[in-house]
């Protein structure tokens, strides 16, 4: 008789569980996601600052279901786990199960109770992306129908956060102002300004010290401003507050300011340590739950140094694959082998040509990081069509000065408000600018 596995999570670490275990006469595989597609989280800044489409980075997880006999995607948002029955229920009502549960519905940013966060942009899915895209987009359009508006914070965009996020999203949204609104909104793109707020004093901290410097240096001269030692204490509709007490104008603020669970792990039922996560051992069992594994962002996944793993995508798909080999242990009532990381490198992508990589151990700059970094992230791309379109617009962006897919593709989205109810910018607007 056939094990049944119920997969809640479709990402990096998901699909690579589910993928192992089907390939597995023995196994019956159910995957459930809230999209009915796979993301390439670590491409979503692209997509918000136009140099790839969406479609680029997104991948129909039912696609990848049919290529195998025993594998069914199904498309529910889970809103309960049941860790004894091991089964999961929908927002619609379904329930799943199986004999094994394999949860892997990653992480979701932490605001860390900054108030009026409600107001920042965060960038953990492609709607995130989508609507990042618009609003910086938006942002340039409203200040070109009414230029007094840029005093009010139209094209001053703030990211809080120095680490690969952040600061990617610092480098592609500069490169954008400099490359491609410089040519649409000549009058405008070059009073635009991003800034990029991290209370710690280094950018890229996983890095070695060479490496914060090449990113500071690198930004700096991208025109982006680095505000470094100072914490966000507040967001507000049209502006930031600063540990420094000072405020930044703005209409768009970026979160790469940190990440916690989603939300099912405080629900679930599960032991949860750091950052919300589950604690699980090293063959992702959960202490108490048997037929229970937790895999991926969502898991403290212990490491060899008695720290847990980092939230990164090569960590969340290699543990899929080990958990996959546990549960084919399991069934066969042997013993797991412990998780062991194979560390392939860390890659943070600054601008166009610009990147850092840190390699077994030694740390690339330049052109030859930037390299490395896109082998690595078109290699990692799920389905062919992707990764060919994708090159398509890396080569645009890289050798020209347009964005293939710029537009404002979102026009049901309300126009921005200038009259909101926000201190700085209802002070400031009384001056004239609407
Ligand atoms: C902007 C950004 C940039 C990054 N850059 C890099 C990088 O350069 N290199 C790198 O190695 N890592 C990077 N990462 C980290 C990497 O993307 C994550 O570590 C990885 O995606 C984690 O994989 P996962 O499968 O655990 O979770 P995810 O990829 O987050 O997948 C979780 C899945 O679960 C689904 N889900 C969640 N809750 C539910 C629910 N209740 N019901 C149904 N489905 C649910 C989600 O829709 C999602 O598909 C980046 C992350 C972000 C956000």
């Amino acid at each position: 008789m056939q094990t049944r596995v119920l997969v809640v999570g479709g990402g990096f670490a998901g699909v690579a569980c589910a993928r192992a275990l089907a390939k597995d006469d023995a196994i019956q595989v159910t995957l459930i996601d809230r999209n009915d597609y796979h993301q390439f989280q670590p491409l979503l800044y692209q997509v918000a600052t136009s140099m790839l489409a969406a479609r680029d980075i997104a991948y129909p997880l039912r696609k990848i279901a049919a290529e195998y006999d025993d594998f069914v995607a199904k498309r529910g948002n889970v809103v309960a786990i049941d860790p004894v029955a091991h089964s999961a229920t929908t927002d619609t009502g379904e329930t799943y199960s199986g004999d094994y549960v394999v949860l892997a519905a990653g992480s979701q940013p932490n605001f860390f109770n900054t108030p009026g966060a409600e107001h920042a942009f965060p960038l953990y899915s492609l709607d995130d992306a989508d609507r990042l895209r618009t609003r910086i987009i938006q942002a340039f359009e409203e200040a070109d129908r009414d230029p007094r508006l840029a005093d009010e914070g139209a094209i001053d965009f703030v990211v809080v956060g120095g680490g690969p996020t952040g600061v990617e999203v610092a480098g592609a949204l500069s490169e954008m102002i400099n490359t491609t609104m410089v040519h649409e909104f000549p009058a405008l793109a070059p009073g635009a300004k991003v800034h990029l707020v991290d209370h710690g004093h280094a950018l890229l901290g996983m890095f070695a010290d060479k490496a914060h410097e090449y990113c500071a240096r690198i930004l700096a001269k991208d025109g982006v401003e680095l505000l470094m030692g100072t914490g966000v204490t507040g967001i507000g509709p049209g502006h930031v507050t600063l540990s420094n007490g000072s405020t930044i104008k703005t209409r768009c603020v970026v979160w790469g300011g940190g990440l916690m669970a989603a939300p099912i792990a405080s629900t679930s039922g599960l032991p949860q340590g750091r950052g919300g996560r589950i604690d699980v051992g090293p063959d992702f069992t959960v202490a108490g739950f048997p037929g229970v594994l937790v895999i991926g962002d969502i898991a403290n996944i212990p490491a060899k140094d008695g720290k847990t793993h980092p939230q990164l995508g090569s960590v969340a798909l290699q543990s899929g694959q080990w958990a996959a080999k546990a549960i084919l242990a399991d069934r066969q009532q042997k013993a797991a082998k412990p998780f062991s990381y194979l560390d392939k490198g860390t890659m943070a992508m600054i601008g166009r040509g610009a990147a850092v990589a840190q390699v077994k151990g030694v740390e690339l700059h330049g052109k030859i990081a930037f390299g490395a970094w896109l082998g690595v992230h078109a290699a990692l791309m799920t389905g062919g069509s992707n990764r060919v379109d994708a090159f398509k617009s890396w080569a645009v962006d890289f050798f020209g000065k347009d964005r293939a897919p710029q537009a404002l593709d979102r026009s049901g989205t309300p126009r921005m408000q200038w009259d909101e109810d926000d201190a700085i910018g209802t002070a400031a607007t009384a001056g004239g600018a609407r």
